[in-house]
């Protein structure tokens, strides 16, 4: 992780990064050259998911700096480790094992304790900009910004929180396509929401109904989401010309009850802000300062369960047989099969994997040689 990047946009094109394959096992004793291992850096906050499941790999979030996600290729064992009592200097050596291959995800989830949320135009840039070092677009243009900007909110007496203006809502979300993941998953990680709402109505939006939309699809994309704390910035109260209704009332009198405070602002003048932040800051001090940090949920194993590393038998010859394929090659890297506890560990991986199966079917009979990967070979009895 580095604290130094704050967006993703280098993997935009770079996608495919290869390290380095273990060297092959030496004739003459040597252990093969593990294979070098491969840095990439990511910015704090990047969560890496395997693409195929979605399960999360590691969250590069608070203390975790470093992650290894790929072991490198282990190089191979040397000619020794394969010699019996009565071939001393074998010919074979392991091959290196291939360097992994895994489509993985990033996903950067801003660290902040409280996003804005709401619909374009009603004021989140102006508002953050307003009370924060962060210097966000401002515009008068519906605009779909694809990373956050994030703002210290300094109050004083050391006293303050980071806050995120979450990127904007896809165009037609109001016509039932949805926010859109790209604005919800930086959501996840927030303590409390502001909504920001253009209590003017200045282009017509109706903002009790807004704050209800961006609502259900929280809950819809994640129930939790709606147990977090949630207060209403009534915003550009400074162009509320309208005498007969009280748009700030009508906020207050539909959300209070359901405990959701309302503030009336203004965040081109500032009028109003400080109380909406003093308040914020309390909701976030009463949450607590841990950072939310996603669970592992892809270990080492997942890895090498993977279905897509497969084994294949086939006849090789006469009376002989080839078993090869990434599995079984990861399989002899580990197991030691000149030892009888390590062959019997092998002969149940490949009753188990259907390979002894395999081999009836085509036709195996008692006395046939068996080929591993070209470099370990055994008679077949049953
Ligand atoms: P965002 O899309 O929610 O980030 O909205 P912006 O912060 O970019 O603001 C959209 C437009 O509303 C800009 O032209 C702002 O100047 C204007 N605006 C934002 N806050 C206020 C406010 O409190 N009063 C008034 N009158 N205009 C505002
Ligand atoms: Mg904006």
């Amino acid at each position: 992780m580095d604290k130094g990047l704050n967006t993703l946009n280098d993997f935009r094109h770079v996608r495919k990064y290869i390290a380095q394959s273990g060297e092959e096992g030496g004739k003459r004793r040597c252990h093969g050259k593990d294979g070098e291992s491969l840095i990439i850096k990511v910015p704090e906050g990047t969560v890496i998911r395997d693409d195929a499941t979605g399960k999360v790999i590691a969250d590069m979030s608070g203390n975790n700096l470093r992650e290894v996600v790929l072991p490198g290729g282990r190089g191979g064992k040397g000619n020794m480790n394969y010699a019996t009592a009565t071939m001393q200097a074998p010919k074979y050596a392991q091959p290196g094992q291939e360097a992994k291959e895994l489509w993985v995800r990033l996903e950067l989830k801003v660290i902040a304790d409280v996003g804005l949320v709401g619909f374009p135009n009603v004021g989140k840039s102006t508002l953050l900009s307003r009370v924060s070092n962060a210097k966000p677009k401002i515009a008068n243009y519906h605009f779909t910004t694809l990373n956050p900007h994030l703002g210290v909110v300094d109050l004083g007496d050391g006293a303050g929180f980071v806050m995120a203006d979450i990127p904007g809502l896809i165009e037609g979300a109001s016509d039932g396509i949805g926010l859109g993941h790209e604005f919800l998953k930086h959501i996840e990680r927030t303590k409390v929401l502001i909504h920001v709402v253009d209590a003017a109505s200045t282009e017509g939006r109706n903002p009790i109904e807004d704050i209800n939309i961006i609502n259900a699809e929280l809950e819809k994309y994640n129930p939790e989401l709606l147990k977090r704390p949630q207060v209403i910035a009534a915003n550009k109260t400074d162009v509320i010309y309208s005498e007969d209704s009280d748009p700030v009332e009508e906020l207050r009198a539909e959300f209070e009850p359901k405990g959701i405070k309302v503030f009336a602002i203004s965040a081109v003048s500032g009028q109003g802000v400080k109380e909406l932040l003093y308040h914020v800051n309390d909701l976030v001090k009463s949450i607590g300062t841990e950072p939310v940090i996603f669970a592992k949920e892809f270990t080492r194993e997942d890895l090498y369960d993977d279905v897509t590393q497969p084994f294949y038998v086939e006849k090789s010859g006469n009376n002989e047989y080839t078993v090869y394929g990434p599995r079984i090659e990861r399989m002899l890297g580990y197991t030691n099969l000149d030892s009888e506890r390590g062959f019997d560990f092998f002969q149940k991986f490949m009753k188990e994997n259907g390979i002894i199966d395999e081999l009836i079917n085509l036709g195996i009979e008692e006395g046939d040689t068996v080929k591993l990967c070209d470099y370990f070979e055994f008679e077949y009895y049953v």
